[in-house]
C-alpha cells in the first residue's frame, strides 16, 4: 500500500488546494427553504465546472481532466477538507455519468455528459416502486414500443432530487413473458412532460428530498435506451455499484467533518477526559479511518476492473453503520439542545436513518458480501483483499503460505501443541531462510526490508498457527533496533536476525511481566512499563518462570527484572514499541483470516434442514460480519505497516489503532468461527480453538482494544490542543 503521492499528485492536490482558496462558494443560505439551498448547490457546481473541477476524474473531452484515480481520491479529500458543499447533481455525476461511460453510445455520450456535469441537467434515479424496493427486478412500471418511441407507464417511488431532475434513469420492464432479471430495459426519460407527476414525499426530516413518480404513458425515443433492450439489469447494477462505491468515498469524507465537529464539541465540553466518551470517539476515529483505507481499496478495484466490485458494499455498509452511531452519541454529547427541532446536529441524527435503507438497505448489502465476496452458499472462491502490494511482497506472500501449508500442517501444529513443545525444525527451516532477520538492517545481518514485508510473514504465521518464536522475537529486535544503544544493537540484532537468539517482548508493571510469549525460552527480554518506557533484560539477569498459558503454541513465562536488573532502553518512550504493535496486529489478521476461511467452507458443506447452513441469513450475515472485521484489521495493520516505513511520525496513532482494530477483530471473528461450527467448534479436535486462543493472547498482548483506543482518544485529545494553540 503505497501511499506516497508522486510529485504530478502533490502538484495536482496543490493547483486545486489555491483554485478552492480563490473561489469560495456564497454563504449558505438561510432563507428561502430547499429550493433556496438546491440553488445554492447548483451555483457552487457550475463554478467548479467552469474552473474545470466538477470531476476531474471524467474524460476530458466531456469537460473533465482525465486525472487518475489517486488524483481523484485526492480531489475528493481535498473538497472534503474545504468544506464546500456538494455538487447539486451528485445522482448525476456519481451513478448517471459513469454508467453511461460504460454502456452508453458515442452519441449519448455527447448528448448527455457535459449538461451532467455543468450542472445545467439534473438527473434523478427512478429505480424503486411500491412493490419494489430490495426485490428491484420485479418491478412493474412497463415500457411498451410504439414505432421509435416507448410508451411508459407506473409509478416509482422514493425518487431523490426529482422535483428538480431534468432525466430519470428509468427502469422498466419491456418484455413479461422472460426470467424477471431478463425483461428489463435501462432508459434516460425526460422529466418535462406531463405525463410525469412528481409529488414530494416528507421524510422523517420534515423535508421533501424524495418523491412520488407517477408515469401515464410517458413517451422515450429508442435513442435513448442505455445498454440494451432486456438489458437493463445489467446497466443497473453497473449504477447500483457506483452508488456504493462512489458515493461511499464522497459520503465518508462528510463522516469524517463530522466526527471532528464532535470531538470539537466533546473537548469544549470537557468529555475527551471521560473514558466512556473518550472510548466511544475512539472507536468511531477507527471506523473512519478504516472506511477511508476501504474506499481506497476500491478505487484499485476501479483501477483493475473497470469498475467497482462488490466489495464496495462493505463500505456503504460500515460508513451508514458508522454515521447512525456517530449521530446518536451527538445527540449524547450535545445534551438537549440536540433534541431540539432545527439543530444541525438533529438533522444529521435523524437523516442517518435513512443511510441503512437507501441504495441497498444493510440487510441487503451482506446478503451481496455472503454471496458474491464469500460465495454463500454458492460454491465460490472468496475475493482476497490486498492492499496494493509490489510484486517482490507479494511473492514473498505466496512463498511463505506455500511454505507453511506443506511444513507447518494442522496435524503437526496440533501434535506440538499438545506436547507444548516447539516446532524446532521448522524454526531452524524459517532461520535458514532469513526471516527473522527480515527487517533488521544488513549491517547487524539482516534483508533490510520493511515492517509491510514483516507484517506478510507476521500475517502468513498467525493463519498457520505455527509453533515457532517468531512474533516475540521480530518485536523484541524492533525495539532494540530502534531504541537500543549502538552496544545494544551490537549486542543482540545480530543473533536475533540469524534465529540463534530469540527474543520476547512483554508489557510490564514495576519491572514484572506476568506473561510473556516466547518468554521461556528467549535469550534476551524486552519489557514495556505503561509509561512507554523500556528495559533490556539479559536471560541471566532476569527471573524466569514458565507458565502454561492457553495457548501452549508458543511458550510462555513470567519475567522479572530482579532488583532493577537490565538496562535503559531509549530516552523514555519506545518508538520500536509502535513496529511490535503492527507486527501483533498482523499476525492477528492471520488468525481472523483462517477462522474466517475454515467458517466459510464449513457452512457451505454442513447441511441442515436440507441446505446448507451457509443459506440461512443468520449464518450468512454473520459471515459477512466476520469478513467485514477482518478488512477493518486487515486495512489498519496494512496503513499501520506502511506508516511505519514511510511516515513514522504518524506511527503511534496507526499502530494504536490497527492493534485496538485487530484486537477487537480477533476476538469477534474466532468467538463466531466457533458459534458457526456448532457442537463441532466447541471440541478440542476442531483446531478452532487453538485460533480463539491465540487470539486472546494476542489480543491481551501490549495492551487490548479499550486500552489502545484509549491512547487514540489521548492523541486525538493533544491534536486538538495543538491546534487550538495555533
Ligand atoms: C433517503 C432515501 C433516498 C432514496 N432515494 C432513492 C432514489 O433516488 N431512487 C430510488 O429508486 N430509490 C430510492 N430510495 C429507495 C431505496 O432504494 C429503497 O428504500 C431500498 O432499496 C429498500 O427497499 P424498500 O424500501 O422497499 O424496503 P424492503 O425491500 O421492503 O425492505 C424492508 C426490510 O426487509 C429487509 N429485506 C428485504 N429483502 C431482504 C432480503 N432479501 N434479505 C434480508 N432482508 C431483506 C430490508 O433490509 C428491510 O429491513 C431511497 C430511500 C431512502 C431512504
Amino acid at each position: 500500500m503505497d501511499l506516497t503521492f508522486s510529485p504530478q499528485e502533490i502538484a495536482f492536490r496543490d493547483e486545486l488546494r489555491g483554485w478552492l482558496a480563490n473561489n469560495q462558494p456564497d454563504p449558505e443560505p438561510t432563507e428561502g427553504g430547499e429550493d433556496a439551498h438546491y440553488a445554492w448547490r447548483r451555483d457552487w457546481q457550475r463554478r467548479l465546472y467552469d474552473g474545470g473541477w466538477a470531476a476531474p476524474a471524467w474524460p476530458a473531452e466531456y469537460g473533465g481532466r482525465g486525472v487518475s484515480l489517486t488524483e481523484s481520491a485526492i480531489y475528493f479529500e481535498e473538497i472534503g477538507r474545504a468544506r464546500v458543499p456538494m455538487a447539486a447533481n451528485v445522482l448525476g455525476l456519481l451513478l448517471g455519468g459513469p454508467t453511461l461511460m460504460v454502456w452508453g453510445t458515442d452519441e449519448q455520450k455527447e448528448r448527455y455528459l457535459t449538461p451532467i456535469l455543468s450542472g445545467e441537467e439534473i438527473w434523478c434515479q427512478g429505480f424503486s416502486e411500491p412493490e419494489a424496493g430490495s426485490d428491484l427486478a420485479s418491478l412493474k412500471t412497463k415500457a411498451v414500443k410504439d414505432g421509435d418511441e416507448w410508451v411508459v407507464t407506473g409509478q416509482k417511488v422514493w425518487t431523490s432530487g426529482a422535483q428538480y431532475a431534468k432525466w430519470c434513469m428509468l427502469v422498466a420492464r419491456t418484455d413479461g413473458e422472460v426470467a424477471k432479471h431478463k425483461g428489463l430495459t435501462y432508459f434516460l426519460m425526460d422529466m418535462e412532460q406531463d405525463a410525469v407527476q412528481v409529488r414530494p414525499l416528507r421524510q422523517i426530516t420534515g423535508e421533501a428530498e424524495f418523491n412520488e413518480l407517477f408515469i401515464e404513458e410517458a413517451r422515450i425515443p429508442d435513442a435513448n435506451v442505455v445498454g440494451g433492450v432486456g438489458n437493463g439489469w445489467k446497466v443497473a447494477l453497473t449504477t447500483l455499484m457506483n452508488e456504493r462505491a462512489g458515493l461511499g468515498f464522497a459520503l465518508q469524507i462528510r463522516l469524517r467533518q463530522l466526527l471532528d465537529d464532535l470531538i470539537a464539541v466533546a473537548a469544549e465540553r470537557g468529555l475527551l477526559e471521560d473514558p466512556l466518551y473518550a472510548d466511544a470517539l475512539a472507536e468511531l476515529h477507527i471506523r473512519c479511518e478504516s472506511i477511508r483505507l476501504l474506499a481506497w481499496k476500491g478505487l484499485t478495484d476501479v483501477e483493475r476492473y473497470g469498475q467497482p466490485g462488490p466489495e464496495g458494499s462493505l463500505v456503504k455498509w460500515l460508513w451508514s453503520d458508522t454515521n447512525q452511531r456517530l449521530t446518536q452519541l451527538a445527540i449524547d454529547i450535545v445534551g438537549p439542545e440536540a433534541l431540539t427541532w432545527g439543530s444541525s446536529w438533529t438533522y444529521e441524527w435523524l437523516r442517518a436513518r435513512g443511510n441503512t435503507i437507501e441504495g441497498g438497505t444493510t440487510e441487503v448489502l451482506k446478503n451481496i458480501v455472503a454471496e458474491r465476496v464469500l460465495g454463500l452458499p454458492r460454491l465460490k472462491v472468496a475475493a482476497e483483499m490486498d492492499f496494493g502490494l509490489t510484486d517482490d511482497q507479494r511473492e514473498i506472500q505466496r512463498t511463505a503460505r506455500e511454505l507453511l501449508a506443506e511444513r507447518a500442517k494442522p496435524e503437526r501444529v496440533r501434535e506440538h501443541a499438545e506436547a507444548a513443545t516447539n516446532d524446532d525444525a521448522l524454526w531452524g527451516e524459517l532461520c535458514e531462510l532469513g526471516w527473522p532477520g527480515i527487517a533488521i538492517d544488513e549491517r547487524f545481518g539482516g534483508q533490510g526490508l520493511g515492517q509491510i514485508e514483516l507484517s506478510i510473514l507476521c500475517e502468513e504465521l498467525g493463519r498457520s498457527l505455527a509453533p515457532v518464536p517468531f512474533l516475540p522475537s521480530v518485536m523484541a529486535a524492533a525495539v532494540i533496533e530502534q531504541d537500543g544503544s549502538e552496544a545494544q544493537r551490537e549486542r543482540w540484532l545480530g543473533g536475533l536476525a540469524a534465529g540463534e537468539t530469540v527474543g520476547a517482548l512483554g508489557s510490564a508493571l514495576d519491572g514484572t511481566a506476568e506473561l510473556v510469549i516466547g518468554g521461556a525460552q528467549a535469550d534476551v527480554f524486552v519489557l514495556i512499563e505503561p509509561d512507554g518506557s523500556g528495559r533490556l533484560l539479559a536471560r541471566e539477569d532476569a527471573e524466569v518462570t514458565p507458565v502454561s498459558s492457553v495457548d501452549p503454541t508458543r511458550s510462555t513465562a513470567s519475567v522479572s527484572a530482579a532488583d532493577g536488573s537490565g538496562e535503559a532502553l531509549g530516552e523514555g518512550a519506545c518508538a520500536g514499541l509502535g513496529r511490535a504493535l503492527v507486527s501483533v496486529s498482523s499476525e492477528l489478521v492471520g488468525v481472523c483470516d483462517r477462522a474466517l476461511g475454515m467458517t466459510v467452507e464449513y457452512v457451505k458443506d454442513r447441511k441442515q434442514f436440507g441446505v446448507p447452513v451457509g443459506a440461512y441469513q443468520a449464518v450468512s450475515h454473520r459471515c459477512a460480519q466476520m469478513l467485514l472485521e477482518t478488512e477493518q484489521a486487515r486495512s489498519t495493520a496494512a496503513f499501520a505497516a506502511w506508516t511505519a516505513d514511510s511516515d513514522p511520525e504518524q506511527l503511534a496513532e496507526a499502530a494504536a489503532m490497527a492493534k485496538a482494530c485487530a484486537s477487537s477483530a480477533g476476538r469477534e471473528v474466532t468467538a463466531t468461527a466457533i458459534q458457526l461450527h456448532g457442537g463441532i467448534g466447541f471440541t478440542w479436535e476442531a483446531d478452532l480453538h487453538w485460533l480463539y486462543k491465540r487470539a486472546q493472547i494476542d489480543a491481551a498482548l501490549l495492551g487490548g482494544a479499550k486500552r489502545h483506543r484509549a491512547r487514540l482518544a489521548g492523541i486525538l485529545a493533544e491534536r486538538l490542543g495543538a491546534s487550538a494553540a495555533v
